[in-house]
């Protein structure tokens, strides 16, 4: 079965064939911690999670890592606006970006390296840069020449003389080309800085995951992701470092990107001012209809954000859930959980979320209309581990009943629990038909039985 993804560096979708099948090795950017992550950054967070999910389920050992930015210009910012210290904030927002992506079912990268622990690493490389010709000193900065790489701009399809032409007149007066950009740059006293050969002073945003990536995961990676405002300047500059340091070795094999999240068209940004936090979102909405919702378009193309969107991913998983309690008493053993053939075409084929939903969606189906419990396990079996590589029905069905508990049915709610209901009543279960009976009364929701079936209808 193949993992087809589409390659930023070719434009085109690709056979994903990894360097060494029993070390997949994938990198993605990380959050600058100074603040709550919103619903925008939760997108790469959540793809590439599936990504992580499927592969895992195709190769023996996938090594994750995702980095934390925790020095940067805003993080600095932030501290000399509030008093509080850099360490205190960047730990504490470490820790809510953790919990966050947690609660969205985000398993936990294999490797979670903090910039400020790699200064050795970065300093060595940006010492190596300029001892090629590839940087240079000036005015107690030290910065990447882009001339001095021919492929510069590639990944972005852009051309240095675009970008001298595109340059504002303001440009540092100590940049060779306007493109030049920093690698190390000086810190004020007072100012946090590591010592260096090039003064005290902190590193630029960009070797740090040059240097982090080559450090855990080798000079080439498989897949390095993120979402498309990151690929120009910092992928394309992350290219430049690590191939200029490391001359001859591929960086990145694939090259893939994660379209922007919306709302009514306006990316969500902190700077346009219309960010929804997970940390706010996730007291009144479901962190798991979060990620269906996410999941809900495919990763390139834009996914606006709107109440309808969440009321869907909630009917979805009501949908899904119902189903599943009208199957619990079908025990599955671990080795049953195989994913079908068409789950896995989907999420191969450069993971198509909605077409992987789709599926799901028939399986439940599968499930409402099947005549005998053989056919009933073996759907149940292929929906529990479609779920798994999506990271969702996960949670114990008790919670999720709980949490849908005073909430208005929609019909194809009301059509699951009547079919459960009849399920029940055929395998003498009165106790639970009198549930379904009773969770349909609280709904306003009037059911009779007859010969053709049960009918239902809502109470005025
Ligand atoms: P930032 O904190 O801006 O560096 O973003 C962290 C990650 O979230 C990066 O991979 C960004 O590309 C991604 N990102 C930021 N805003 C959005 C958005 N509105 N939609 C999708 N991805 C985003
Ligand atoms: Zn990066």
């Amino acid at each position: 079965m193949s993992i087809k993804l589409y390659n930023t560096l070719t434009r085109r979708k690709e056979d994903f064939t990894p360097l060494d099948p029993d070390r997949v090795t994938m990198y993605l950017c990380g959050p600058t911690v100074y603040s709550y992550a919103h619903i925008g950054n939760a997108r790469p967070a959540v793809v590439f999670d599936v990504l992580n999910r499927l592969l895992r389920h195709h190769y023996k050992t996938v090594v994750f890592a995702r980095n934390i930015t925790d020095v940067d210009d805003k993080i600095i910012a932030a501290s000399e606006v509030s008093g509080e210290p850099i360490d205190a904030i960047t730990e504490r927002f470490t820790d809510i970006y953790n919990e966050d992506m947690q609660a969205l079912g985000v398993l936990p990268p294999d490797i979670e390296p903090r910039a400020t622990a790699h200064m050795p690493e970065m300093i060595a490389m940006i010492a190596q840069l300029i001892e090629t010709g590839h940087a240079y000193e000036s005015d107690q900065h030290v910065l990447f020449s882009v001339t001095s790489y021919p492929d510069y701009g590639k990944l972005a399809n852009r051309s240095l003389d675009d970008m001298q032409a595109g340059a504002r007149v303001e440009v540092a007066d100590y940049k060779r080309h306007p493109g030049d950009f920093v690698l190390w740059k000086p810190s004020a006293d007072g100012q946090v800085g590591w010592d260096s050969p090039w003064g005290r002073g902190r590193p630029g945003w960009h070797i740090e995951c040059s240097a982090m990536s080559a450090r855990h995961l080798g000079k080439t990676i498989d897949i390095h992701c993120g979402g498309i405002d990151l690929i120009f300047p910092h992928h394309e500059n992350e290219i430049a470092q690590s191939c200029c340091a490391h001359p001859g070795t591929p960086f990145v094999r694939y090259w893939v990107h994660n379209g922007f999240l919306t709302m009514n068209q306006d990316k969500m940004a902190k700077s346009v001012g219309n960010v929804l936090t997970v940390n706010e979102l996730r007291k009144r909405v479901h962190p798991e209809v979060l990620r269906l919702a996410l999941l809900s378009a495919q990763y390139r193309q834009p996914l606006d954000w709107n109440e309808d969107v969440v009321q869907q991913a909630t009917d979805r998983l009501d949908k899904m859930y119902c189903t599943l309690r009208s199957v619990e008493n079908i025990q599955l053993s671990e080795d049953e959980l195989t994913p079908g053939e068409e789950m896995l075409a989907a999420l191969g084929d450069d993971l198509n979320t909605p077409k992987a939903l789709a599926v799901m969606a028939k399986l439940v189906s599968r499930i409402n209309v099947a005549t005998d419990d053989d056919e009933r396990r073996v759907a149940k079996a292929q929906l529990l581990a479609s779920g798994r590589l999506m990271g969702l029905l996960e949670l114990p069905l008790n919670e999720w009943l709980q949490n849908c508990q005073g909430r208005a049915l929609s019909s194809e709610q009301i059509n699951a629990l009547v079919t459960e209901r009849e399920h029940a009543r055929a395998n003498r279960n009165f106790q639970r038909a009198d549930e379904i009976r009773q969770q349909l009364t609280d709904a306003s929701v009037q059911i009779e039985d007859s010969n053709e079936g049960t009918l239902w209808k809502f109470l005025q």
